[in-house]
């Protein structure tokens, strides 16, 4: 299942704003988000004000039902979480960029 929580977030400019963070995702029922987690979109969030975009080290689940695969990243760094994919030889062909 995928879920998501409203979390306050403080940006450095000193702008305190809301965004909804991803706890976790199942790109079977939700394709698009693996589409987005190579995009590094997930958890990624904007200040209103001086529009700033960061991603959130927010910790993640990642499910695939169809391969029967479930990885959590602790820290919700994306970068290692994507690695992992890779080094498995999984969505070679979701576009990257
Ligand atoms: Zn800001």
């Amino acid at each position: 299942m995928t879920s998501k929580h409203e979390c306050e977030l403080e940006c450095r400019c000193g702008q305190v704003f809301k965004a909804n963070l991803y706890d976790s995702i199942n790109v079977t029922l939700d394709p698009k988000l693996l589409t987005m987690l190579f995009a590094r979109e997930i958890n990624k969030v904007k200040c209103p004000k001086c529009k700033v975009e960061s991603q959130v080290k927010n910790p993640l689940v990642f499910h695939d039902m169809d391969i029967d695969l479930m990885l959590v990243s602790k820290d919700g760094n994306m970068e290692n979480l994507i690695k992992d994919l890779e080094n498995r030889g999984l969505y070679k062909d979701v576009k990257k960029n």
